[in-house]
């Protein structure tokens, strides 16, 4: 898979009076694992669908692999996203909702099959196809969440707060997880957090949002190193 590059350039949205997006500013390299840290209602999910076509556009430019995408529709910018609360069809099999974005596409029927079968695998699901969502655990609905985007093949994956309905224990073990099918794939991808720790330990590189300015950019450790104010310093500081 080719791997693109996004840029956001001095993107603004309000809703109403209130600027909730103010000029913001990212280079998010070819392949790269971004987090995106931010404390709730600082504009990462406002970001998130903004970059997927999902909110109108007001103001700025956005380039995927140098294209500027800004005007097209969700489907036409080839960019998968998964949504916190996964927004799987309860009433279809596990099979049907991975096969469901490919339908609509009108893939024929033997390509569909293999690629379905292939998402599933990629997620350790291949024995769950029957199944029903809410047969599932927490942990499993979210993998079939992320095997209904990867099989659609985006150029870029974003990912908002994908584990944060998940215990502990498990978000720990699927961050890694998550990691290593973003490897493999070699997928450039955003992933929405407001758990510092969950950025840390797995973002190549990171922004830290407030109030929907862009603080800073950088490698995790440079971050913790050398924040540039005390809000940065505060909130990357304090491992949960
Ligand atoms: P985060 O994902 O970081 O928690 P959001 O992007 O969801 O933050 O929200 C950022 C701000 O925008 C919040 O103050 C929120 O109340 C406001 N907001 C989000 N969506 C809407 C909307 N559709 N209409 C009005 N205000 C909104
Ligand atoms: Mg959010």
């Amino acid at each position: 898979m080719k791997k693109v590059s996004v840029h956001c350039r001095n993107v603004r949205l309000s809703y109403g009076r209130t600027e909730v997006l103010k000029d913001v500013n990212l280079d998010i390299e070819p392949g790269e694992f971004f987090a995106l840290l931010g404390p709730s209602g600082s504009g990462k999910s406002t970001l998130l669908r903004l970059i997927a076509g999902f909110n109108p556009h007001q103001h700025g430019q956005l380039l995927v692999d140098g294209k500027d995408v800004t005007g097209l529709p969700p489907w036409e910018r080839n960019i998968g996203m998964v949504f916190q609360n996964y927004a799987l069809w309860p009433h279809m099999t596990v099979w049907d909702n991975v096969a469901f974005g490919l339908v609509e596409r009108r893939v024929e029927k033997a390509a569909l099959r293999q690629r379905v079968g292939a998402a599933l695998e990629t997620v350790g699901l291949s024995a769950y196809g029957q199944r029903r969502p809410n047969q599932l655990s927490g942990g499993q609905q979210q993998r079939v969440a992320l095997a209904r985007t990867i099989v659609i093949e985006p150029q870029v994956l974003l990912l908002d707060e994908p584990l944060s309905n998940l215990d502990k224990t498990l978000r720990v073990q699927m961050r890694q997880e998550l990691l290593a099918l973003q490897r493999r794939l070699g997928i450039t991808t955003i992933f929405v957090t407001h758990d510092q720790e969950e950025a840390m330990t797995t973002a190549d590189r990171m922004a830290v949002l407030d109030k929907g300015v862009v603080q800073q950019v950088g490698t995790p450790a440079a971050l913790y190193d050398h924040p540039v104010n005390t809000f940065v310093a505060g909130f990357v500081g304090t491992m949960n």
